[in-house]
């Protein structure tokens, strides 16, 4: 029985489409939240593969113009997801490049009507939000990013017209960076009035921000790791937002997410050479060597093996470790790269191999098992991210023990317990921080590394540390339903 009804409002959602973290947390969230009395329907955009994953679609509205043609929701569900389907073609019925994002067209540009396309998503979720369509009256609006921005924009001023009981609303900001910002002389198109273009509303530096809207309008904001909740009040890490974040930081918080464990579990993953747990870490090996074959590295248990799964971006400070690569090999450790991203650094990394057959090895691309195989067969993940909201790439790693070696921010300086003298001495230590991130702190983080390497007893320690992490969407869950609740209550008085 679920006591608590919520809307959430999402641009991608797993496993039916995704670019990234919120398409995990979107996929994952209503699962954990529905066992403690929390009910989530989303509502995503009809992409493709949307429409062709939903089981059992039934129409419950029809708009006879959104944003420029004819449009249905459905309600139907997919992976156990209960889902409302914005069926639109003219906005959502098309094949990008690559054709898994729904935001860029085949030119390798974004598509030029995202704005239109994401504020019918914001419009649909404020329709229902009010219960005006859908025969649907959530207690909650959960909107996810800029994509989905625009609905608490337009529930505010339904508020303001009919002044009738709104649901509490609540924006999850997955990622700064993403923000959203277009010409202002869409305003009156996306059907906002002239008064929302202020600084206490959508006005972002001359921009119209999707991203602020939500930001703005919401009664609560969270961000996906408690040290980004602070940062972001910063001038360094708010990109931009962090005088409206220091305004709001009594509605502001952080929770973490978590990772299915059923996806990432080491002793049931198929896609890896051979399955283990905390108490038969032995037969890691076997995935160590199956991945330096599989990958050309030389086969050698000794030879500390990092490995990289990421996007390749500024973000994620891959150049610092490209500039390092020469003396890390030179300590003995061997690379295992996997992401794709900015040319000139894919480049690096390309040349880099080719320049030292059987240390170090790249593939570009997205590769699932490959991940998969890295997580189980490397000694350590390295993330030297220049800001990380979450990350997941360092749960999984935790989850398959492999030592996280992260730069200190963000989600990353929350989950990773670093080994240094009075974290061993205490018997706990999950991985290894360096701050601040630069080359000279990753290399000092690396030598860290390699002398926990030299003592076989204490790697092993550590990385029973690391797979007892709890890394499940149990307590991000229960922490999303305080902050319902709490809104509820707050509402009720
Ligand atoms: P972000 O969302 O900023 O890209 P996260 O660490 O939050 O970074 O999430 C990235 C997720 O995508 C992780 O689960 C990671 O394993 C996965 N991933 C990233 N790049 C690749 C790739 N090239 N192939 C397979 N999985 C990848």
């Amino acid at each position: 029985m679920t006591d608590v009804a919520v809307l959430g409002i999402a641009s991608e959602i797993f496993p039916l489409i995704k670019t990234g973290g919120l398409a995990d947390v979107a996929g994952a969230l209503p699962a954990a939240l529905a066992k403690i009395g929390v009910g989530v329907t989303t509502l995503v955009p009809g992409y493709p593969s949307v429409l062709a994953g939903l089981d059992g679609a039934e129409p419950v509205h029809h708009f006879p113009d959104l944003f420029g043609g004819p449009a249905r929701v459905l309600s139907g569900r997919a992976a156990g997801l209960d889902l409302l389907v914005i069926d639109a073609p003219h906005l959502y019925a098309r094949v990008g490049n690559p054709p898994g994002n729904p935001y860029v067209g085949p030119d390798g540009r974004d598509w030029p009507d995202n704005a239109r396309r994401f504020a019918a998503l914001g419009a649909v979720g404020a329709a229902l939000g009010v219960g005006e369509v859908g025969g649907i009256a959530p207690d909650i609006v959960h909107a996810h990013d800029w994509q989905a921005g625009l609905a608490l924009a337009y529930l505010h001023q339904h508020g303001r017209r009919h002044g009738t009981m709104m649901p509490g609303t609540v924006f999850t900001a997955h990622n700064l960076a993403f923000q959203g910002n277009y010409s202002p002389s869409l305003l009156a198109e996306l059907g906002l009035p002239g008064s929302a273009f202020a600084i206490d509303g959508v006005e972002f530096y001359g921009y119209l921000s999707f991203l602020k809207a939500g930001l703005v309008y919401a009664d609560r904001i969270t961000t996906v790791s408690p040290t980004y909740a602070a940062e972001i009040r910063t001038p360094d890490g708010g990109m931009g937002f962090d005088g409206l974040l220091r305004a709001r930081a009594a509605v502001l918080s952080g929770i973490l997410n978590g990772i299915d464990e059923t996806v990432w579990d080491p002793a049931t993953d198929a896609q890896i050479e051979a399955r283990y747990s905390a108490t038969r870490l032995g037969r890691r090996s076997a995935n160590k060597s199956a991945l330096q074959a599989k990958l050309g590295l030389t086969v050698a248990p000794e030879a500390l093996l990092l490995g990289v799964i990421s996007r390749i971006t500024w973000q994620k400070g891959l150049d610092l470790l490209l500039a390092e690569l020469p003396r890390l090999l030179g300590l003995g450790a061997q690379l295992a790269l996997l992401g794709s991203g900015e040319r000139a650094l894919e480049d690096g990394f390309a040349a880099a191999a080719a320049a030292h057959p059987g240390r170090v090895a790249c593939a570009i691309g997205y590769d699932e098992a490959l991940a998969h195989q890295i997580q189980a067969g490397a000694d350590a993940v390295v993330m030297p991210s220049r800001f990380e909201p979450c990350g997941l790439t360092q749960l999984c790693a935790l989850r398959y023990g492999a030592l996280p070696v992260v730069a200190r921010v963000g989600g990353l300086a929350d989950t990773v317990i670093d080994a240094n003298e009075a974290a061993l001495a205490a018997g706990t230590g999950s991985g290894v921080q360096f701050a601040p991130v630069t080359q000279e702190m990753l290399a000092a983080a690396i030598q860290r590394t390699m002398g926990l390497w030299d003592e076989p007893a204490t790697w092993r320690r550590l990385q029973r540390n690391a797979m007892r992490t709890d890394v499940s969407w149990r307590r991000p869950a229960a922490r999303y339903t305080a902050l319902y609740r709490a809104l509820l209550a707050e509402r009720a008085h």
